[in-house]
């Protein structure tokens, strides 16, 4: 038996993808470059449903994420990552989940719930707007011609590509994402 490095979705007999340039730098220039969770520099694709619970291994599934906030959500959904972050919050010393100093031993979970719940909302809809954002077409369609090279080279880091394609990134954004399509296939 080998080991190695093989997520729970591989192990159900699903395959993962490999991005090409545009898919990647679609999801990672999305949100301004920033993570969806957090206000740092997004460095991965994030998959919102999970790919070992099934999330689909696409672009209506993938929002630009850090580093750190990928690997703390790990294999859960945004909700499940945030309210089991909450929960964990309110652990006591003894691993039990209380209100804590702030509210108290009397508080419920339910209260716990109801505490964050504008909180959980605001991280819902900030992940809908993001994912938004990368199925409009007419972004979409430009990252495909835009994108000379297909798949990440071996010895670059996607960071490179970045590097590479920011300025033009940043220009088309502001045009409103021209069409970049051959006049045939318009
Ligand atoms: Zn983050």
């Amino acid at each position: 038996m080998t080991f190695s490095q093989t997520s729970q979705g591989e192990s159900l007999g699903r395959k993962r993808r490999r991005w090409r340039v545009f898919e990647l730098l679609c999801v990672l220039e999305a949100n301004d470059g920033l993570c969806t969770y957090c206000t740092r520099r997004s460095q991965v694709v994030d998959h919102v449903i999970p790919f070992a619970q099934g999330g689909a291994d696409s672009l209506s599934n993938l929002v630009p994420a850090c580093t750190r906030c990928n690997l703390s959500k790990s294999n859960r959904t945004p909700l499940e990552w945030w309210i089991g972050s909450f929960m964990r919050d309110h652990w006591d010393g003894n691993g039990t989940v209380h209100g804590g100093v702030r509210w108290g031993d009397g508080m419920t979970l339910r209260d716990l719930y109801l505490s964050r719940h504008e909180e959980a909302l605001a991280v819902l809809e900030n992940v809908e707007e993001v994912l938004a954002e990368i199925a409009d077409e007419r972004r979409r369609s430009w990252f495909i011609w835009a994108m000379s090279v297909d798949y990440p080279s071996a010895f670059m880091d996607i960071s490179f590509y970045r590097g590479w394609h920011r300025a033009a990134i940043k220009e088309a954004k502001e045009a409103g994402w021209p069409d970049l399509r051959p006049e045939h296939l318009r």
